[in-house]
Order: C-alpha cells, then structure tokens, then sequence
C-alpha cells in the first residue's frame, strides 16, 4: 500500500474546497487546482471560514487551524500535480469534461499515482478507460459539505487494483471518515437512493400536489430527515441534481428516473441554487 503525503484536488468548487480542507485538517499537504482564478479565491476564503467555525466551537485550536491554511497550496497550473501521490477530481459533473481532465492528469502525475473522482453518479470504469492506468483509478465519493459529513463511498471501477481500494480505503480512513464499498453502477449507493427521492419532490411541486414549503416540512417532520427534499436539492446544486438523474436515466434504462420538467427549467434559468443565490427558494 503506497503513502500518501501529498494529495492533489482539481476543481475548488464546494467539494473541491471542502475535500482539500479535511485532508489540510489531517495533517496532509494539499494542491488545490481550478481553471478560474475566482474559484480559488473563494476557495481559499470558504475553508478559512469553516476553520474559524472549528475554532469558535472550540474543535481546534487557533495554532492548529493556522497551521491547516499552511498546508493548502492553490494553483490554476495543472502541472502543479507531478509530486501528488494521490489526485482527487471534483469539477463538473459531466463525463466528457472529466475525461478529458484524467487524459491530462494521467500525463502529468507519477506513474505511481492514484488518480481517484468525486463524481456523484458517473461510470468509474468508463473515467478510468481514457487513462493508460484503469488499475489505479477509482470513486472517492465525499458527501456534502466534506469537513462535517462523516461517509465516503468507495467506488471500484472493472479494472481498480485490490492496492488502490486498499490506499483508498486507508486515506478515506486517515481522514477521519467511514467508507462504504459500492459496485460502477450509476449513482452508486446513496445517490440511486437520494435522487429519486429529490426529483419525486420536483414532481410533487411540479404537478401542484403540495407547496414547497408543504412538501419540505412533510419530510423533515414525517421522516425525521435533517433538510427537506428541495432544500436539499438548493444545497447540493440543481444543475448537479440534474447531471445525476440524467445518468440514472440513461444507465439504468428506466423511465422512473426521467428528470422532473420543472428541475430541468429551472436549471435552464440558472437557478442552480444556493451557490447562485435562487433555485427553489431564494437566498439573500
Ligand atoms: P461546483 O460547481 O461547486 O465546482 C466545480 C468547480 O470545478 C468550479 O470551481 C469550476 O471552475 C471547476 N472546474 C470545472 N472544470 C474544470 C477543469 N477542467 N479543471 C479544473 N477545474 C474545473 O461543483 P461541486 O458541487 O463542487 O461538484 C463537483 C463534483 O463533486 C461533481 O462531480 C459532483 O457531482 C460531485 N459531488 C457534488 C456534491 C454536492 O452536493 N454538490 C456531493 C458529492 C459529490
């Protein structure tokens, strides 16, 4: 089993940001990747207020969240990543952009690296098949936000090593998080689960059965779920939940997980959610 001292993490995004924070967190050095300049700069202000609110709750000391901005690096260069003994991708969800991005890292990183994707819903078998190291590729799926959620979903593609599940599982487990193992079907575990679960909320809104604020307090109160089904889809993005249920659809071959009208519009008006400030509800 390699030693993972330096991780790579492309996209610094609400993932992004959030996966470089936890390995920062355990004491592990952190290059942190995105095209857009902005991004990073967001990045960077996002995990300093996560770890103030570690800070103010008294979970880490001021020295030691000094220490864990320290271990962060930003960069918009790409070959930034020829020292990462472990690379993890978290960009948009969208196969072909995420391709494209594995042919790059595998050019770039050591031969040794483990190039895993935070991809919520897409093949890991068909990412891993644009590299010329399939055995060495896998789904690292952290939920949101990563500093708080405790689960990581252990994805192996058709050609992942037993060494890199191996790897995978120790750092997921160095990093203070639980792993469940899941076979390269879309969705995976959780979000087979869950985005049905979010479009059928979309539907119930969609054909006038409830008002959001009904359909939201219905699950949180009946089901003891922490956030409401449209709540929830706000927090993790419409255009995420969108890409998700796409993929459903088209590999799992059903018709039950077509994407509801009204997610598909309102990603179509750029309302993405909170991070845009409108998706079901508004923010200020
Ligand atoms: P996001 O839109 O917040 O961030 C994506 C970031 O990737 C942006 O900053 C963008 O500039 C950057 N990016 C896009 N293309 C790039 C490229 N080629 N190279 C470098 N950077 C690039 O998205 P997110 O919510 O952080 O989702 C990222 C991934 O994590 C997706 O695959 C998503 O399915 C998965 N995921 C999301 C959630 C969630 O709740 N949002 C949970 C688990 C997994």
């Amino acid at each position: 089993m390699s030693e993972v001292k330096i991780i790579g993490v492309v996209g610094g995004g609400q993932m992004g940001s959030g996966i470089a924070q936890v390995a920062a967190m355990h004491g592990v050095d952190v290059v942190l990747h995105d095209l857009d300049h902005r991004a990073l700069s967001k990045a960077s202000s996002s995990i300093s207020s996560s770890i103030d609110r570690f800070v103010s709750k008294g979970t880490l000391s001021q020295a030691a969240g000094v220490e864990v901005l320290k271990r962060v690096r930003f960069t918009t260069n790409l070959e930034d990543f020829h020292t990462a003994d472990f690379i993890i991708e978290a960009i948009v969800e969208s196969e072909e952009v995420k391709k494209s991005l594995f042919v790059k890292l595998d050019k770039i990183a050591k031969s040794s690296a483990i190039l895993a994707s935070n991809t919520s819903s897409i093949s890991i078998t068909r990412i891993a098949s644009s590299t010329t190291r399939p055995c060495q590729v896998i789904g690292m799926h952290f939920m949101n936000p990563p500093p708080l959620k405790k689960l990581i979903e252990i994805i192996r593609g058709a050609d992942t090593s037993d060494e890199t599940f191996a790897t995978t599982k120790a750092l997921s487990q160095r990093l203070g998080k639980v792993v469940i193992t899941s076979q390269d079907y879309s969705g995976f575990i959780v979000n087979r689960i869950l985005m049905p679960m979010i479009n059928e909320a979309f539907f119930t809104l969609y054909t006038g059965v409830a008002t959001k604020e009904d359909i939201d307090k219905g699950m949180k109160l009946g089901t003891s779920h922490p956030m409401g089904p449209l709540e929830l889809a706000d927090f993790i993005g419409l255009d995420v939940c969108l890409s998700i249920m796409r993929v459903l659809h088209a590999g799992l071959g059903d018709n039950k997980y077509a994407p509801c009208p009204l997610l598909v519009q309102y990603v179509d008006a750029g309302r993405l959610g909170r991070k845009r400030g409108i998706g079901v509800y508004k923010y200020s």
